[in-house]
């Protein structure tokens, strides 16, 4: 259905991210993969990303980049991952909680006249209630991270419908 979607469409690799690396967190976010920040100590089953050679285990990315953009390309080289941009917005930026959809008058008076007259589909994050919805902000998105050297199969999201999120 258009302007749907669901949570089996999120991302499967999970993220434990120590401290200092909260501009990567961001970015894991907005693409979509569950990042905890900040977890100072490995956590069995998911990815733990440092910038400390002494710290992690088995499953950890070491990052030596200062940038957060920079640091996600190693992340995405060290653990073998691509991006699906059909899970770009599918989570909060700001607490990590999968997005859901949610009733257009839910939202009324909490975004922006303009914003609730042109668009049709919000969602919302459960724990703190920030509204995501299509806007230009995902050509800006895909702008900085096809600048930053990162790669998006644009076919296939040129065949998906349903990109979220609000401007950051
Ligand atoms: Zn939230």
């Amino acid at each position: 259905m258009e302007g749907t979607r669901t949570n089996q469409r999120l991302s499967t690799a999970e993220f434990d991210l120590d401290g200092m690396l909260g501009g990567l967190a961001k970015w894991l976010r907005i693409v979509g993969f569950d990042t905890a920040f900040p977890r100072f100590t490995p956590r069995g089953g998911r990815w733990f990303v440092t910038a400390v050679k002494s710290k992690g285990g088995l499953l950890t990315v070491w990052v030596s980049c200062s940038r957060p953009l920079d640091q996600l390309k190693e992340v995405l080289a060290q653990a073998d991952l691509s991006l699906d941009p059909c899970l770009f917005f599918s989570r909060c930026v700001l607490c990590n909680e999968p997005v859901v959809e949610v009733p257009k008058e839910d939202v009324a008076g909490k975004v922006p006249d303009k914003i609730f007259d042109l668009v049709s589909c919000f969602h919302q994050c459960p724990a703190c209630g920030r509204v995501y919805w299509v806007g230009s902000h995902l050509e800006r998105t895909k702008e900085r991270l096809a600048m930053a050297g990162i790669p998006l199969d644009l076919h296939r999201l040129a065949v998906e419908e349903a990109i979220w999120g609000e401007p950051f």
